[in-house]
């Protein structure tokens, strides 16, 4: 089935023989196969090993994203939902009866998962979400509570002048069973002071998921690509990720989050020539595409140690999202219901996606839903009369 002169004539052949016999590709290999210029023949391998490990299976989760607020004291650059304060024009902050009505807007069918996020608010304290979360469990019993980026964590640790360990304790025994993975962005130091140098550094990120993994929180993990980043960067991000895996386990899924060019101070200066576009997948709308489908398929082979890869159908699209099915992502997370991350910095997708339309998008591609929690239990189909 695999034309294997092919891959020997592109450079691959040793890859080709790894993949084919499940053994770990190097962060060198990693680079090789972004800067490859045949992204069909890297998307079968990373198909292959898709199936080996999932078949068709294709998860998706009955998801409420609820964003709590915008104001955030950090400025990262790529970033369109931040706003400095409460007065600021799009500037938002629920209070806990309007975050408790999004958990319960679910139609009498219960979401499988809650996922709430914000920025590092200046004044919302740690003891004011462990009292919404155990709230939300009261409500939402049987829901998975996924929150916060790591960048929230470390947050939280500065204002109680405590340690991470102590805060992720805390927000355990109040509910909290996972982490978002946000925050990861790019881990490589120079590019990361380009784009957001007040967010904790890579090797902050790794450490407090590990700590989250050892008290037994899950977790999911992330890369931010598609700005001023290069191949090597993301094939050593991918690896930080995996090492960091090997030592403590817990990241669930694998979460790759496409810049989003719009109304952010990075994208004006890219717009304006004030950065450097030197780096290779700075690449056209429709060249972009391609670029996201390789990045789930480099990272679905790099990433041998972390189960799942996710086309976040919100960031790359609905189009690319289905098409990043055959090139390893085996998740398309969920309803989501309402977002804010992605579309204020111009993503184009729907808010909100019912069951239906999600299976749809799956067995459209030729492969099978499963209906999954936030830690990839899996969940019945969908039930009579259940619409969303
Ligand atoms: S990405 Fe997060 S931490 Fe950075 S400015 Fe935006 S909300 Fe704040």
């Amino acid at each position: 089935m695999f034309d294997q002169p092919h891959y020997a004539a592109l450079g691959l052949g040793e890859i080709y023989a790894k993949v084919m016999d499940g053994e770990r590709l190097s962060p060198a290999e990693g680079e090789t196969l972004f800067a490859c210029p045949d992204i069909f023949a890297v998307g079968a391998l990373a198909h292959h090993a898709r199936v080996q490990r999932h078949g068709h299976n294709t998860f998706y989760v009955r998801n409420r994203h609820i964003n709590y607020s915008n104001v955030c004291v950090n400025h990262c650059r790529f970033c369109a939902f931040r706003r400095d304060d409460e007065t600021q024009p799009g500037a938002f902050t629920l209070d806990k009866e309007a975050v408790l009505a999004r958990a319960l807007d679910d139609d009498g069918h219960p979401f499988a998962e809650i996922h709430v996020v914000g920025g590092c608010h200046p004044t919302l304290r740690l003891a004011w979400f462990e009292d919404l979360f155990r709230s939300l469990k009261a409500l939402r019993p049987k829901a998975v509570l996924k929150a916060f980026t790591v960048a929230e964590i470390h947050h939280f640790a500065r204002q109680e002048g405590c340690t991470e360990k102590a805060v992720l304790e805390r927000l355990k025994h109040a509910g909290l069973a996972m982490l978002t993975g946000g925050g990861a962005e790019i881990f490589a130091p120079a590019v990361r002071e380009r784009i957001c140098p007040e967010k904790i550094s890579g090797a902050d990120y790794l450490r407090i998921a590990g700590e989250a993994h050892r008290l037994g929180l899950a977790s999911n993990c992330s890369m931010l690509f598609g700005h001023v980043e290069s191949f090597r960067d993301r094939a050593e991000h991918l690896c930080a990720l995996r090492e960091q895996q090997d030592k403590s386990g817990g990241f669930v899924c694998f979460i790759p989050l496409a810049f989003q060019a719009r109304h952010n101070q990075l994208a004006e200066a890219l717009s304006l020539g004030g950065e450097d576009k030197s780096a290779p997948q700075m690449l056209s709308d429709a060249a972009a595409g391609l670029d996201r489908l390789r990045v789930i398929a480099v990272a679905r082979l790099l990433l041998d140690n972390i189960p799942h890869i996710k086309a976040y159908w919100v960031m790359l699209g609905v189009k690319t999202a289905q098409a990043a099915l055959s090139f390893g992502a085996d998740d398309l997370d969920g309803t989501i219901m309402e977002e804010h991350i992605g579309h204020m910095a111009g993503a184009d997708a729907a808010q909100a996606m019912s069951r239906a339309e999600l299976e749809a998008m799956i067995t459209g591609c030729g492969f099978t839903p499963v209906n999954r929690d936030a830690l990839f239990n899996t969940l019945p189909a969908t039930g009579p009369g259940e619409s969303a």
